[in-house]
């Protein structure tokens, strides 16, 4: 009887991702399993294209119309059952295709594409290269021709051994300069496997913990959980600077004792360079990291080793949630209330829902921490009995948490100082350079922009494709659009609209480094930020740098703010905070609190105590005043009652439908139609399934490349019933041909806008 099998293709839509089947042909009998990655011919012509399998089957007769497949992968490529779930799970969740899901669980590395090989399609891998060239030094640097300094910096990098071509790269030497030493006999060049131990230089320290009273009695509270090897849920509530660190090695200590598996998430890659330290140091080589800023060979070579079982500890970001290690006990989320567990492009998941899948699927304890838990998970443990709450409420080294000045800027205004620095702070910076201590200096992202604004006709200059204003960017001396990428240069100086002249404003990192380099000509400043970190590697030099005392003042956006460990920082400052405390979207509050509590909290943790200034227009605002108070429950009992008034999460759920398409006025007629036919549907077959539906209303950006985009928000129960209701809703709109004239994307992650 001839095999078939169902596959799901890459490059589907959400309105048309069916399984679509195939003949095996017998020479491929043997090599496709469900999960397998296959390359069937699809659409007129035939046209190669890559597919995973989900069913097999045989059948009696299969219409001629049934193509066979063209190639399929090795066996060993195939999804596992747990990776097939994790792809069912996205599916069915985050509304994405199948292939999408597929390409989110396996890295880039490990998937294959199609080439075509004496004119058939076949697969391959897309990544067959695991080596790299090494230099190292084979003769002196001959006098004549002058070597110029790069060929110089080449050898002295040398002379302590043998380097990578990518690690010369770093320092400043290119491949071209390498090679022609080479020739020149200068230097000798080998391609070498690729490192498999990235961290191979952090040496295992064997420390011994010594827990403080109340980190053991978190310890013990969670252990039971732990040896039950039942699905389990807790949240670690631990001030800043409570040793949270330490309970977690702890726990990981007892989870390999058991002879399982732990997986450790960190909301962003600034962060894991300290907690890989703290692991390796602890665990040696059974570590292994997921992040994205391992290139494609290192991450491929990662995540085999932690397939093969060759580590049972993984640290990484977000995606390292899909990370396949076998017999998990224990996963950890840190500073759990992060918005980057949140995926913003498709699949739109939460890294909390796969992870309470997983802890489900394994009996593994899932533990969130932070020092602001979101309102959400505070809700669960505290109101619910949904998590078990654990709590740290002192900090180790016993200092007190930094008291906290609100400076108000309208009255610094008023008092002549025009400066983004304010006068307090300015003396209390004075002070700590004196003094020889260290300082954080926080700028909030969305205040880091700097905006030309016609002084004739007050607009802003605008994308032409966005509706959201470009932003200079000095270095390029351009203009740029953060979502489309267009840029202008050189920088204008007239309004494209009126002609006037055009006033480059606004209050970034690069200027506040100005601002600081005048008041304190002699302080060493970082910045730290998208622009002066986007080397691989360049955070943790730069924070290494500033931990040795290179530096008094680290200036820079939220990647200062979380985290960090310096035993030499007493003062914090906060500038820009109200851009973020006046922004759309439900979290906004929980935001503000959480990052600022997040910032105070890196000052005073050592020896000296610390102090926190925060500036503001509102200073009587009630959620700085509890920020600056530190009071985490009296802030959830403000937000948890304003959740409940306006109906907003923990007390619902929010789905966010978004439509874009490249003529205004159908886009919106869909997205119009999409609602109707919700209310229809849910009318005439989920009668009884509560919801309230927004709109449709224009995104906050209401265009982006060219497409308009509005969007219906959805207050519900995200439930099994109200997915089915969402799947017929679309099925309709895309047989009414409603997807030619707006596409639709379901979140459930979404705060205000996609
Ligand atoms: P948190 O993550 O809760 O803000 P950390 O885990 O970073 O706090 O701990 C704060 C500091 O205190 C770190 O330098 C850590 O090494 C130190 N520390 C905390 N608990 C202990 C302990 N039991 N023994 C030694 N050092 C500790
Ligand atoms: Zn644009």
């Amino acid at each position: 009887m001839p095999h078939t099998v169902q596959v799901a293709v890459n490059n589907a839509t959400l309105h048309f991702d069916k399984l679509y089947t195939y003949r095996v042909p017998p020479e491929l009998e043997s090599k496709v399993p469900v999960g397998g990655m296959v390359l069937v011919p699809f659409g007129r012509g035939d046209k190669p294209r890559m597919a995973v399998v989900l069913a097999a089957g045989e059948s009696e007769e299969l219409s001629a119309r049934v193509k066979p497949l063209y190639d399929a992968a090795p066996e060993s490529a195939c999804l596992t059952p747990d990776l097939l779930r994790l792809v069912e799970f996205l599916h069915e969740r985050t509304f994405c295709t199948w292939y999408e899901a597929v390409k989110t669980v396996i890295p880039y590395g490990a998937q294959y594409r199609p080439v075509l090989q004496d004119g058939r399609p076949v697969l391959q891998k897309q990544l067959v290269r695991h080596t790299q060239p090494q230099y190292r030094l084979a003769a002196p640097l001959p006098e004549k021709p002058r070597p110029t300094p790069t060929q110089i910096l080449a050898v002295q990098l040398l002379r302590d051994g043998p380097l990578t071509g990518e690690e010369l790269q770093q320092a400043g030497v290119s491949a071209a300069v390498a090679d022609n030493l080479v020739k020149k006999g200068v230097l000798e060049k080998e391609q070498v496997d690729k490192t498999l131990d990235l961290y191979a230089h952090i040496p295992l320290t064997n420390e011994t913990i010594t827990l403080t009273d109340e980190q053991q009695a978190a310890l013990d509270a969670l252990l039971p959980a732990l040896w039950a090897g039942k699905p389990h849920a807790a949240l670690l509530h631990g001030v800043t600077g409570s040793g949270k660190t330490l309970v977690f090695l702890e726990l990981i200590r007892h989870t390999l004792e058991l002879g399982r598996t732990a997986l450790v998430l960190v909301p962003e890659i600034s962060l894991t360079p300290q907690m890989i330290r703290r692991l390796k140091e602890n665990f040696g080589s059974r570590v292994a990291v997921q992040h994205s800023a391992l290139n494609h060979t290192e991450r491929l070579l990662q995540w085999r080793m932690i397939q093969q079982g060759g580590a049972q500890i993984v640290v990484g970001t977000r995606s390292a949630i899909f990370a396949p290690l076998q017999n998990l006990g224990l996963i950890i989320i840190d500073e759990e209330q992060e918005h980057t567990y949140r995926s913003e492009s498709s699949p739109r998941f939460d890294a909390h829902d796969v992870a309470r899948l997983r802890a489900a699927d394994s009996g593994a304890l899932l533990l969130l921490a932070s020092a602001t838990p979101s309102v959400e998970s505070y809700y669960r443990a505290a109101r619910q009995d949904r998590y078990q709450l654990v709590r740290l409420t002192h900090r180790y080294a016993g200092q007190p948490l930094p008291p906290v000045q609100i400076v108000d800027m309208r009255a610094e205004a008023a008092a002549g100082n025009p400066e983004d620095i304010s006068q307090p702070l300015a003396d209390a910076i004075r002070e700590n350079l004196t003094n020889g201590q260290q300082t954080i200096l926080l700028l909030n992202r969305r205040g880091y922009r700097t905006v030309a604004l016609c002084q004739d006709c007050g607009a802003a200059l605008k994308c032409s494709s966005c509706s959201v204003p470009m932003v200079y960017h000095k270095a390029q001396g351009q203009m740029l659009c953060h979502y489309c990428g267009k840029t202008i240069k050189p920088a204008p100086t007239h309004c494209p609209q009126c002609g006037g002249k055009l006033l480059y404003t606004g209050f970034g990192t690069q200027r506040v480094e100005e601002e600081l380099e005048n008041l304190f000509p002699k302080a060493r400043v970082l910045r730290m930020d998208q622009d002066s970190t986007s080397r691989k590697n360049a955070h943790e030099q730069l924070l290494a740098r500033f931990a040795k005392g290179e530096y008094d003042i680290l200036l820079g956006t939220q990647m200062v703010a979380k985290g960090l460990d310096f035993e030499k920082v007493t003062l914090v400052g906060v500038l820009g905070i109200d851009s973020l405390l006046f922004s759309q979207g439900y979290r906004a509050y929980e935001n503000v609190f959480s990052l600022i509590t997040q910032v105070v909290g890196r000052g005073g943790r050592a020896e000296y105590p610390g102090r926190a200034i925060i500036q503001t227009v509102s200073p009587g605002h009630p959620v700085l005043q509890l920020a600056a108070k530190q009071d985490y429950e009296a802030f959830f009992e403000e937000e948890i009652g304003f959740r409940q008034l306006c109906l907003y999460p923990p007390f619902c759920d929010l789905c966010m439908v978004g439509f874009s398409g490249e003529k205004e006025g159908p886009a919106l007629a869909a997205a119009a139609r999409f609602s109707a036919i919700l209310a229809e549907t849910a009318r005439q077959n989920w009668p009884r399934l509560p919801m309230r539906v927004l709109g449709p209303a224009p995104m906050n950006v209401a265009m982006v490349k060219d497409l308009y985009r509005f969007k219906l928000t959805i207050k519900c129960r995200n439930t099994n019933d109200f997915r089915a209701l969402m799947r017929a809703v679309l099925a309709r709109y895309g047989e009414e041909g409603l997807p030619a004239k707006a596409a639709v994307t379901l979140d459930f992650n979404a705060d205000g806008d996609m």
